[in-house]
This record gives structure tokens, C-alpha cells and sequence, in this order.
């Protein structure tokens, strides 16, 4: 946690906050914070600044802030994922909130199971949790948007021209394919298959919505190790 993130709830004042629960956990165990320490902190979807430890006990902390810093630009990114399995799903969701992607759309893919669209991990609660730990993590305030889109092809036909429209709309795809472009300067619209790849039909219909398909190399990286490899790459 390298940034002590506070919800509205969490302040008593409008410049004073009340820490419990895993947060204060972390500042007597991670931290050793003390009375009289200053921390970096921030608002959730609001600015960024130091709060000072005025008070700490083993159930509570009254911290005092001052928020006067954004926090960092995001990516100018949609990110289309489709449905990784649940544990993977959210180290994808803390990577994601920290690399700075504004939106993520969670797709279905003919090499997705089912299975994985019944996990817990994905109800709004359980995603918010885990971009929290992103945005804690990075130093950031603002929530990525996150869609849930369970039939791939209306998706695709229907919604994701529009989505990508103006953008340099990819999907990566290892193969005999053009290599992706670095450091780019336009907004991006990237997809990124299963597990199992995607099939060629998807590369099709993708390819009808406007994507281009690109590699990284004869390398297959893992889903997660793919998002930081494409989006490093890219910005
Ligand atoms: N056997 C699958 C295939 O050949 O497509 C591997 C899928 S990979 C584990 C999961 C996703 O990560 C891929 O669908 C692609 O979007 C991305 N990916 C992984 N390695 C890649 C590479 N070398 N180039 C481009 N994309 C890659």
C-alpha cells in the first residue's frame, strides 16, 4: 500500500479521517507507523495529499489530511479481456487499476468456460476490492470502469465499432501477424484472448470490427504477463 486510500465514509470531518480494518492493520504492520507520522494520501476519485497520524491504537486511527495533488493521468486505453479464470481475474483486476487503464471490458470467448463467469470473485464488491489494491498499490484515486459483456459476438458487432472508433483498435494474437507498434500517441483499443487463445472466428469477427491483429514475439506469455507486456509496450 503505497497509497492510504480514504472513502467518504471514512472521514468525520473535512479534514479529518477515522481508519479501521485491514488499513489500519497495514499501517501498525507494514508501515510500524507511529503518532506523528505523515503518510501519503488520497481520496477515492478525488485528489491525492499527506494525512498525519494523530492518534493510533490497536482499533482505530485518527489521521488528519491535506489533499491538494491530482492523481496520475490514466492510459488513453479500453482494455478488452476476455473472461480469465478466477484467481487469475484478480491479479488482472490489481494490475489493470495500477497500470492506469481507465476501462475494461470483460468479455466471453469460445475458449472461456462457463465455469468461470459463476466465481464471486466477480461480483461488483469482490472487483471493487481488487482495484482498490491497484489503485493503493500505484498511488491513484480514480476506479477503473469495469463492463461485463457475457455474448461475444452482438459485442463485438454491435457495441465495439463504436467503442474503438477513432482509436488504434488491436488485438493480440501470437502469430505470423505485424508486430505491435511501441510507444504510441493516439488512444488504443486492445483485446486480449483466453487462456486458450482465441479461435479463428473471433479473429474474424474482430478483424470485422475494425482490429488489427499483433504479436509480440514467438513467446507465449501468459494472460497477465501479456496486459504488462501489450500496454508497456504500447505507452
Ligand atoms: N495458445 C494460445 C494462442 O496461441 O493464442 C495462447 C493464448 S495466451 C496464453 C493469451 C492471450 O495473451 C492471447 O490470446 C494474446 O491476446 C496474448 N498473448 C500472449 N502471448 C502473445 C504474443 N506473443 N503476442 C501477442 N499476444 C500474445
Amino acid at each position: 500500500m503505497n497509497l492510504l486510500l480514504l472513502e467518504d465514509a471514512d472521514f468525520i470531518t473535512t479534514d479529518r479521517a477515522l481508519l479501521r480494518g485491514r488499513r489500519l492493520q497495514h499501517l501498525h504492520e507494514v508501515h510500524r507507523a507511529e503518532t506523528g507520522d505523515t503518510l501519503r494520501v488520497g481520496r477515492l476519485d478525488g485528489l491525492m495529499g499527506t494525512g498525519k497520524i494523530l492518534q493510533l491504537g490497536s482499533d482505530q486511527a485518527e489521521i488528519q489530511i491535506e489533499l491538494n495533488q491530482p492523481p496520475p493521468a490514466k492510459l488513453p486505453l479500453t482494455l478488452l479481456l476476455a473472461m480469465p479464470r478466477p484467481k487469475m481475474l484478480r491479479r488482472v483486476l490489481q494490475t489493470v487499476s495500477s497500470m492506469g487503464v481507465p476501462r475494461l471490458v470483460l468479455l466471453n470467448s469460445y475458449r472461456v468456460e462457463k465455469s468461470f463467469w459463476q466465481t464471486p470473485f466477480l461480483h461488483p464488491e469482490a472487483i471493487r476490492e481488487q482495484l482498490i489494491l491497484g489503485l493503493e498499490q500505484a498511488r491513484d484515486t480514480v476506479l477503473p470502469e469495469v463492463i461485463i459483456e457475457k455474448r461475444f459476438k452482438p459485442f463485438v458487432e454491435d457495441r465495439l465499432p463504436q467503442l474503438a472508433a477513432g482509436s488504434l483498435a488491436l488485438v493480440g494474437h501470437p502469430g505470423e501477424y505485424p508486430e505491435c507498434p511501441r510507444a504510441v500517441n493516439q488512444a488504443v483499443t486492445l483485446a486480449i484472448g483466453p487462456e486458450g487463445g482465441w479461435i479463428p472466428y473471433e479473429i474474424d469477427l474482430l478483424q470485422g470490427a475494425g482490429m488489427t491483429p499483433v504479436q509480440l514475439g514467438q513467446r507465449i506469455l501468459r494472460v497477465e504477463t501479456a496486459v504488462t507486456a501489450l500496454l508497456a509496450r504500447l505507452f
